[in-house]
């Protein structure tokens, strides 16, 4: 029983929900940006519509946090900020050293910020602010939440890469994945749906958003998923490449002159996927219009994107010699019903059809026909309540 922050650090950001528990209901929720710079923005979103909204400079993490509680008193969300029993901290990288959520103390923050080198822009970040919750709050429940725990129970044979097995000995190079927190939130919620043990079901979860990521869910553990070292692998995604052949690096760093290899993988991340072929945009809503105003390349954009799901989903029903559900999720999962009618009738021959009036939803839903062998649903995603169900699982 309790209040719990689910945080979610960036480098310059700082997210959070304030959520009301075991009830999961949300008091409120915020977002600090451009931390470190002058104009700063902070926004306060609670109640029916209630919103406070602060351009300032905010500097560090630390006097984000306390802004962030500062306000929580000041709107009268909180009469004392020791309603707030516990805290979620998101961590985007937890390497081979967390295969589960773990309490907060000051080795698990020294842990989190020494496996920065697999995720710069995030770890140190998500590091400080524990810190500094740590110094307002230091008798609450305090969870590290990790976006690759769900993943840790991967076999060798999908992990490892086809290098020389010293770099995986020597640098612990292998295959994390992220999303973890989101793919088992709605594995577990499909199993619930579906009236069936987890443990006994084999599910693939797309989660579609601005990043996207696949899982093979079998006995209610992860096997596989399309991220790898970093989240630069797996799907096209909004302006991340996805798979690609190592030996275009040095090829198009040659021809187009550039020095850097830091720049040529920033390209990689922030100029290639939907944007870089669709030339339009990184947000899937403008480039579905251009590609209906007749926009080649966003359609093209489009039809690469539908294409690698569906590439994912066979190498997964592959690997697990079957499947019973296919699950959807995030921002282009569960808001396009073109994305999956288009993704499960190309894969129709697995035994797989959508109901186009089911489909017609943006909520919780089976979507494919009653008599699909293999069940397709719409869950949104909520990696918020899935952090602050661990804070109350480590209680
Ligand atoms: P996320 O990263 O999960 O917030 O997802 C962001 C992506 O979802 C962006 O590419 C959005 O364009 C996409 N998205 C949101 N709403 C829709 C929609 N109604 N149709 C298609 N894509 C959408």
């Amino acid at each position: 029983m309790g209040k719990t922050m689910a945080i979610n650090a960036g480098s310059s950001s700082l997210k959070f929900q304030l959520i009301d528990m075991p009830a999961e209901t949300v008091i409120a929720k915020g977002l600090v940006e451009r931390i470190g710079m002058e104009d700063s923005i902070f926004k306060l979103e609670w109640g029916t519509d209630s919103v406070f909204k602060l351009i300032q400079p905010i500097l560090t993490h630390q006097a984000a946090v306390e802004l962030v509680l500062q306000h929580l008193i000041e709107q009268e969300i909180l009469s004392d900020i020791k309603e707030i029993t516990g805290a979620g901290h998101r961590v985007v990288a937890g390497g081979e050293l967390f295969k589960e959520s773990a309490l907060i103390d000051e080795q698990v923050i020294e842990q989190v910020a020494s496996l920065a080198e697999f995720a710069p822009l995030h770890n140190a970040a998500e590091a400080d602010v524990m810190r500094a919750f740590k110094r307002v709050l230091p008798d609450i429940t305090m969870a590290a939440v990790f976006d690759t725990s769900f993943h840790t129970s991967m076999p060798e044979v999908n992990y490892l890469y086809s290098l020389p097995y010293e770099y995986y000995e020597k640098h612990k190079a292998r295959k994390y994945g992220a999303h973890g927190t989101s793919h088992r939130y709605v594995g577990r919620r499909a199993a619930e749906l579906l009236g069936k043990p987890f443990e006994s079901l084999k599910i693939i979860t797309c989660h579609l958003g601005n990043g996207a990521s696949i899982s093979a869910i079998k006995d209610g553990k992860c096997l596989d998923t399309s991220m790898g070292f970093t989240p630069l692998a797996g799907l096209t995604m909004g302006t991340r490449t996805g798979d690609i052949d190592a030996s275009i690096i040095p090829f198009i760093m040659k021809k187009e002159g550039i020095q850097d290899i830091d720049a040529m993988v920033n390209i990689f991340n922030k100029q290639s996927g939907i944007l870089g072929i669709s030339g339009v945009s990184s947000d899937m809503r403008d480039v579905e219009q251009a590609a209906a105003e007749g926009h080649h390349r966003a359609q093209l954009a489009l039809d690469i994107f539908v294409n690698r799901v569906q590439k994912y989903i066979g190498q997964y029903v592959a690997i697990m010699n079957g499947v019973d559900a296919i699950v959807f999720t995030a921002g282009i999962g569960e808001n396009s019903k073109e994305t999956r009618e288009a993704v499960i009738e190309g894969i129709s021959f697995f035994g797989c059809h959508i109901d186009p009036v089911k489909n017609d939803t943006r909520k919780e839903a089976i979507v494919s026909t009653d008599d699909s062998k293999v069940v397709v649903l719409n869950i949104p995603t909520n990696e918020e309540v899935e952090i602050a169900r661990e804070v109350e699982r480590l209680k």
